[in-house]
């Protein structure tokens, strides 16, 4: 499913890329074991199979009889939606190509992450699978005061794993949109996570999984 649903509207969008940006809060940074602060935005992608607004559960992905990882972790991320397509974009005009904003989550085998990064491999496995990028229905920017400025966070079965604010983010969502644009072009319905604070943790079957975002939304979904 790969159709995006703006809220209170019977509006759809077809997603097209998901961008995800890694590395963007250093609390989190540190949390994985690393000191150092990116230069540039860590960017990897998921396939828009990956896509899923508001499901019920999320499943680690079984191949050739058994589950391929035991170790899926939450992240809470803003997610931001593009208007229009473009290239080339200064900081300053990046916000004209926002749509609007989201809750999402980018669930993660970090199992396989973990692999992939002492392999040298790539992520699309770890980061990639059916279901692995929930989001929210879409909120239109113009009812957003300071994306830069709201609070973020995501409880697991009541419990608050993760607690931040956008304003944590080392690489702004203009600036973002200014990186993206120039390298790979940005189009309608182009869906961008923007990274996750610290507070990412292990879940088990039967968890229930909240995520949610000041003035944006709440974002539930069950592991199975
Ligand atoms: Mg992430």
């Amino acid at each position: 499913m790969s159709e995006l649903k703006i809220i209170d509207s019977d509006l759809t969008l077809r997603c097209e890329n998901i961008f995800c940006i890694g590395k963007n809060y250093a609390d989190h940074i540190s949390e994985m074991g690393d000191n150092v602060l990116p230069e540039e935005p860590v960017v990897f992608l998921k396939p828009s199979s990956s896509l899923a607004v508001n499901p019920e559960t999320v499943t680690i992905p079984s191949f050739a009889g058994r589950k391929i990882s035991d170790d899926l972790q939450n992240e809470v991320e803003l997610v931001v939606v593009i208007a229009n397509d473009c290239n080339n974009v200064s900081v300053s005009d990046a916000d004209d190509f926002i749509l609007g904003y989201a809750v999402g989550i980018d669930f993660t085998l970090r199992d396989l992450q973990s692999q992939a990064k002492r392999q040298g491999l790539p992520w699309t496995l770890s980061k990639g699978f059916r279901s692995s990028a929930p989001v929210s229905e879409i909120v239109l920017k113009e009812n957003i005061s300071d994306v830069n400025n709201l609070n973020i966070s995501l409880s697991v079965n009541g419990e608050i794993r993760q607690s931040a604010n956008t304003s944590q983010m080392i690489f702004k969502i203009d600036y973002i949109i200014h990186y993206l644009s120039y390298i790979f072009g940005l189009k309608k319905g182009d869906v961008i996570f923007t990274g996750t604070p610290s507070g990412v943790s292990r879940l088990s079957a039967g968890d229930v999984v909240k995520a949610e975002i000041e003035s944006v939304g709440i974002l539930e979904v069950k592991v199975e």
